[in-house]
């Protein structure tokens, strides 16, 4: 395989994944690369796994080529692992950061020992290749809901999240820190086996 597209239209996310296959001698492309009119993926699944092959699969069959989609979101334990696949959308449309967190820090309210509330970012990447079986790879970031916002870096849920053995929230810390302990890279960690299989 020398060429795979990446499901995305996120730069930070694309870059990520470039980097990640250039390594390996593979060229990644990610949807803003690809020419024409392409049509947005349905996320009807019901788990982060059914949702990331959706986009994977349907992006293979457009294309005829490899191609990787991921999914991701936030699980807090004392939500019964809510916003979960939600968490985009958490607190309903207009999407917005604000809103989500707003509502998962009133949700969490009776909750007031940091220990009582730990939660998860989770990241599954789906890897479906034309005639062949989907695959999948998956990272978490353990750590905890902080009882109010602070730090103005990275997006979606990062203000209110203390990843595990750090004292600030994710958006205190720097893209670089993030980015070596966060569930995508955490994900991207475990394509490598996958890799060294298939070159
Ligand atoms: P996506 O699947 O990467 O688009 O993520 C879905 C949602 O999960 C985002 O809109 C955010 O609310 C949340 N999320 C995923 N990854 C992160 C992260 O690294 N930091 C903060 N929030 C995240």
């Amino acid at each position: 395989m020398k060429q795979i597209i990446i499901a995305t239209k996120n730069k930070g996310k694309a870059i990520e994944f470039k980097q990640f296959f250039s390594d390996y001698g593979i060229e990644a492309m990610s949807l803003l690369d690809m020419q024409g009119d392409i049509p947005d993926v349905e996320e009807t699944g019901t788990t982060f796994e059914e949702n990331a092959a959706l986009k994977a699969e349907q992006m293979a069959s457009l294309f005829d080529k490899p191609v990787l989609a991921d999914d991701s979101g936030l699980m807090i334990d004392a939500l019964d692992g809510r916003p979960g696949i939600y968490s985009a959308r958490y607190a309903g449309e207009p999407k917005s950061d604000q809103a989500n967190m707003n509502k998962v820090l009133e949700e969490l309210t009776a909750f007031t020992a940091l220990e009582e509330r730990t939660a998860r970012f989770v990241c599954v990447l789906a890897i479906a290749v034309p005639g062949e079986k989907t695959i999948f790879r998956k990272g978490y970031c353990e750590g905890t809901i902080a009882f109010s916002e602070a730090g103005e870096n990275g997006f979606g849920y990062d203000p209110v999240f203390i990843p595990k053995g750090y004292q600030e929230t994710m958006a205190q810390l720097s893209a670089g820190v993030k980015n070596s302990i966060s569930h995508r890279k955490n994900a991207i960690l475990h394509l490598d086996e996958w890799i060294q299989d298939i070159l």
